[in-house]
């Protein structure tokens, strides 16, 4: 998996070292996947790699057949009809009260990690339904990114967990019912 995941767009000097970066951060997902994860299609690698650049991973939450209800946090006032996707935080699972995955900005990523967000106010959370159908369950996938320095510049006790350090957050989502597709969540970590 993820063999032709070659860095093209680099230095050579600096090739092998932020390929092998990179091909550690394709298996070593940040903590907040910890509840369970497993491999996106090969088609949505692609498009991520072409889309966003070579300096992002990709995971399905959850199982191969996993599907999930979602919330975010947005800044009251503000709904999905402006198309804004979530700020702050990001929940998925039955019910919002029990997460099978949660993002929140206050805490993961690396402005989380460093505490330079800790102190935002709580944002409410919404729940995501279909724009086009209206309905509630979702095949979710989320992406990070990396800064093509992070190991570099990580010391201490975060060199040894790189992958919690992304500079940007997203959710794709795909409706169980319609396979409508969207992006619920960017958020900049950094
Ligand atoms: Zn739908």
């Amino acid at each position: 998996m993820h063999g032709d995941n070659r860095i093209e767009s680099l230095p050579s000097e600096d090739q092998p070292r932020v390929q092998a970066f990179m091909d550690r951060m394709w298996k070593s997902p940040p903590r907040c996947l910890a509840g369970g994860f497993s491999a996106a299609p090969e088609e949505l690698v692609e498009d991520l790699r072409d889309n966003y650049g070579d300096f992002w991973t990709i995971f399905r939450v959850g199982p191969e057949d996993a599907s999930h209800r979602v919330w975010g946090g947005l800044p009251e006032g503000e709904d999905e009809d402006e198309d804004l996707g979530f700020w702050q935080r990001v929940v998925l699972g039955d019910e919002p009260e029990r997460p099978r995955f949660s993002f929140d900005n206050r805490r993961d990523g690396h402005d989380g990690e460093s505490g330079f967000t800790a102190d935002e106010e709580d944002l409410p959370l919404t729940q995501y339904l279909c724009p086009e159908c209206g309905q509630a369950q979702f095949e979710c996938f989320v992406a990070f990114e990396y800064p093509i320095d992070l190991e570099e510049s990580l010391e201490g006790d975060d060199a040894a967990r790189p992958q919690d350090f992304y500079t940007w957050f997203s959710l794709l989502v795909y409706c169980d019912n319609c396979d409508h597709g969207d992006e619920a969540a960017s958020i900049e970590c950094a």
